[in-house]
Formats: structure tokens, sequence, C-alpha cells
């Protein structure tokens, strides 16, 4: 017969192992969801999935017919980029940053980077009134 400590430890023993099955279970259904909707998502409105537009401006323009990247470009290349930054290190630089001592115009930035900048903060600012999932 075995001993009540004995059959506890199995018992623990499986049911560890089983929430760690689950846990990778459910990791691998996420992974494969986000793949499945990246897959799926229709082609930009903008550049309709060419990750390029040529600017709006007229003939003899030094900008006519130039290609910039599209606005679904750079959200995807600033995720990228964000995710490479993720690390312990970066985010220490950032502890103790509040919103309220952020500064939405930045330090030394141009005015691309200050627009963009200005609006992810304000698009923060929103999702910290009303957060919700997704957009
Ligand atoms: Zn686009």
């Amino acid at each position: 017969m075995q001993q009540v400590e004995e059959i506890l430890s199995k018992v623990a023993d499986d049911i560890s192992k089983a929430s760690m099955e689950t846990s990778s279970n459910a990791e691998s259904e996420w992974r494969s969801a986000v793949h499945a909707e990246g897959e799926g998502k229709p082609p930009c409105e903008l550049c309709g999935g060419l990750g390029f537009v040529t600017l709006e401006v007229p003939v003899g323009h030094p900008q006519f017919g130039r290609a910039v990247p599209c606005e679904c470009k750079q959200e995807e290349l600033e995720a990228r980029r964000i995710a490479s930054l993720r690390s312990v290190g970066q985010l220490e630089a950032l502890k103790g940053q509040t919103f309220e001592s952020f500064i939405p115009d930045g330090i030394g930035l141009t005015g691309q980077e200050r627009l963009s900048l200005r609006r992810r903060t304000s698009a923060a600012w929103s999702f910290l009134k009303s957060p919700r999932g997704g957009a």
C-alpha cells in the first residue's frame, strides 16, 4: 500500500504536468490565432497592401511620384522596432516615467518624429481614458 504522502506527491506532479500542457497548448493556440489573423487581414485601404503610397502633389512638385511607406507599414515597422526594444534593459530606462512627466513633443526630435510621438501619446491617452480590447 502506498503512503499518503507518496500519492499526494504523485498527484501534485500530475497536476503540474497537466497545467503545463494546458498553458503550452493555450500558447500555441494563441500563436496560430495571431498567425491566421495576419494572413486573413484585408489589404490596407490606403495602399491596397503594397506597403507604400505615392504623395498627392501636383506634377512638377519635387515630391511628385515619390513613393513613401504607407501608414500601415509604418505601424508595422514601429511594432517591430518596439518588439526589438522590449528588453529588460530598455524598460529599466523608463522606470519612474509617468504620463504626467512625459513631454509629448519629445526632446530633439524632427518634425515627423514629433508628429508621430504626439499621435501615439494621444492614442495612449484615449486608451487610458477608455480601455478597450482590439481596435
Ligand atoms: Zn497601407
